[in-house]
């Protein structure tokens, strides 16, 4: 099970992957220290490996082996450092982040024929120029930018 630090309203809900919702219209963040003690009260927990390292969950499990649970605190805990969560739209935009007001144009490159290296080239240099920190600054100010439908991106 995963949780997030902060429960989405009605009509912003777009899953844990996304990390969250946009500031300003729902409540206060609960800390994960905070989710991960209360469950660890009655079910203790222990802390768990990440699965990778740009992993979005914190990994806890029941110290009984029962199973475990993730904590998904990008509100509280931002991850945009170590973050890998490039999109590719239908038609072609590469989206470096899930929150990005626009996407890059790999359809055009494609249909002109570049090289697999070319494209690969293409790819790395959009990827090691960005400079996507959403979370990171994440304010009352960032909720109203533009940003890409995760339905645009899939998910
Ligand atoms: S860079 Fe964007 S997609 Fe990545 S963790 Fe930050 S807000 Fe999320």
């Amino acid at each position: 099970m995963r949780m997030t630090d902060r429960e989405p309203k009605s009509g912003e809900a777009r899953g844990a992957a996304d990390h969250g919702p946009r500031v300003g219209k729902t409540g206060p963040a609960a800390h994960p220290g905070t989710i991960v003690r209360t469950i660890s009260e009655r079910w203790p927990l222990e802390p768990a490996q990440a699965e990778r390292p740009d992993a979005t969950a914190r990994r806890w499990r029941y110290v009984d082996g029962a199973g475990e649970i993730g904590v998904v605190a990008s509100v509280t805990q931002p991850f945009c450092g170590g973050c890998s969560r490039a999109r590719l739209s239908a038609e072609g935009r590469l989206y470096t982040c899930l929150f990005a007001a626009r996407g890059h144009d790999l359809r055009a490159p494609l249909r002109l024929g570049a090289s697999d290296e070319e494209l690969l080239e293409n790819l790395r240099s959009i990827w090691t120029r960005r400079t996507d920190r959403y979370s990171e600054l994440r304010t009352a100010e960032t909720a109203s930018l533009p940003k890409v439908e995760m339905s645009y991106i899939g998910g």
